[in-house]
């Protein structure tokens, strides 16, 4: 009787197993290697177009954590080779304030082996940068705090936009339409995780994909808010590289355990069985490192291209509040050289993304990509144009009405067309 027990306990546990990590060996084997040869084709297409206007586009992060939050470990030696890799020239952090009387800046500023950073926090649903020697006081209630850094010079962002916010509150400039985190929150854990052990280290781009849901309400929550004013739409990595399990050793000889969010799990002796998983210390003096998210793969999953002069605070963020940026998903093809513009009668460009353009002015609004696929053209949250000729250019001659025109791009994966990139609208009145 007990022998058949077993059997039945074993069998059931066999059976249990292969269905937790049979999806995840599909990938490894079928879906990944063809979706990697897929977007290795696409990146063939590239055709970078030769410059509209004078200004330069900078690929960046607007929402990243550092070691400065209480729940990331970060420091330059894994912030810095990431944006390297990534192609990524300027960060603006957003840490967790330490308490409530906030002294900016502080953490990391300024040019490091040339990638720029400018220190930030996110507290309270926004993301915010003050730009300017303050000291922040979060005790004071929201809409205080932020009409003390907007009459600052500062910058203040609507964070986590699936959470409620007081959003006809006129001194926020900006919303995440895209945030990682907040698109993870719908996935079940369990098969992720066996995901990433499983295609962790050959494919962590497309692990990480593998979570992606199309935020389809937040961007017509974008929309609506559009229509009373402009708000500056950009995309959050929210990086932590923090969903990891690492090990360091401590001054007294023991080791210790660092998990998810930064929290030590365990301090112990070293022992055999422990000593054998060890590496050398890296140069933060990790151990051991099992990583799910890390600075590289968040930068190269989806990224802000700012259009401005110089690579520098003072521009960005000039550019940064004009609404001259898109964001793209990277790791599907890196989208520099794109532009969205409307042209006036005698074929002169009369604006470009969030500026504002006089209906008289516009004869066409149009849009130029480094690599093709679908243009969808919205106006006021409804989508008036779908052009799905694999192009490179497009060209919308219809009359416009007023309002907010907005361009997405798609591009196909597996047969299904995925967006690429968002760009911020050319409101015309
Ligand atoms: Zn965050």
């Amino acid at each position: 009787m007990l022998k058949y027990l077993l059997l039945a306990v074993s069998g059931f546990f066999l059976i249990t197993l292969f269905g937790l990590f049979t999806p995840a060996v599909w990938h490894h084997w079928v879906t990944y290697p063809r979706l990697e040869k897929q977007v290795n084709e696409f990146q063939k297409l590239r055709k970078e177009p030769a410059p509209l206007t004078k200004l330069h586009t900078y690929r960046g992060a607007l929402h990243v954590h550092s070691y400065w939050s209480h729940d990331s470990e970060g420091t330059l030696y894994d912030i810095i080779p990431a944006a390297k890799s990534a192609g990524v020239e300027f960060i603006f952090l957003t840490d967790h304030p330490r308490g409530n009387i906030d002294t900016l800046p502080r953490g990391y500023k300024g040019y490091y082996d040339g990638v720029l950073i400018e220190p930030g926090s996110e507290k309270q649903g926004f993301d915010t940068w003050s730009l300017d020697s303050v000291i922040i006081n979060w005790n004071l209630d929201k809409d205080s705090i932020a009409k003390n850094i907007v009459s600052q010079g500062g910058i203040i962002f609507y964070a986590h936009t699936e959470e409620p916010h007081n959003w006809g509150n006129p001194d926020f400039q900006g919303m995440e339409i895209y945030n990682f985190h907040t698109d993870t929150k719908d996935e079940s854990l369990t098969p992720q995780i066996i995901n990433f052990i499983v295609n962790g280290n050959k494919y962590r781009h497309w692990a990480l994909r593998e979570m992606f849901d199309e935020q389809t309400s937040i961007l017509a929550l974008w929309d609506s808010l559009n229509t009373k004013r402009k708000i500056v739409g950009f995309s959050a990595e929210d990086t932590h590289e923090n969903q990891n399990i690492r090990a360091r050793y401590l001054k007294d000889g023991r080791v210790e355990w660092v998990g998810p969010n930064a929290n030590v799990i365990d301090t112990m002796d070293v022992k055999f069985w422990n000593k054998w998983l060890f590496q050398q210390p890296d140069a933060n003096g990790w151990v051991f490192k099992w990583m799910i998210d890390t600075y590289k793969e968040g930068f190269n999953y989806i990224t802000n291209y700012i259009l401005a002069d110089t690579l520098s605070v003072p521009s960005l963020t000039h550019h940064l509040l004009k609404g001259h940026l898109y964001s793209a998903f990277k790791s599907l093809g890196d989208a520099k050289g794109f532009m969205y513009y409307s042209e006036n009668q005698v074929d002169s460009i009369s604006g470009i993304l969030g500026d504002s353009v006089k209906m008289d002015q516009v004869k066409t609004l149009n849009a130029v990509s480094p690599l093709p696929g679908q243009f969808r053209l919205i106006h006021d949250g409804k989508t008036v144009n779908v052009t799905t000729s694999d192009n490179y250019q497009y060209a919308w001659s219809e009359p416009v009405e007023k309002g907010a025109y907005r361009i997405e791009m798609h591009i196909k994966l597996k047969g299904k067309y995925v967006p690429w990139i968002y760009s911020n609208p050319i409101y015309i009145y």
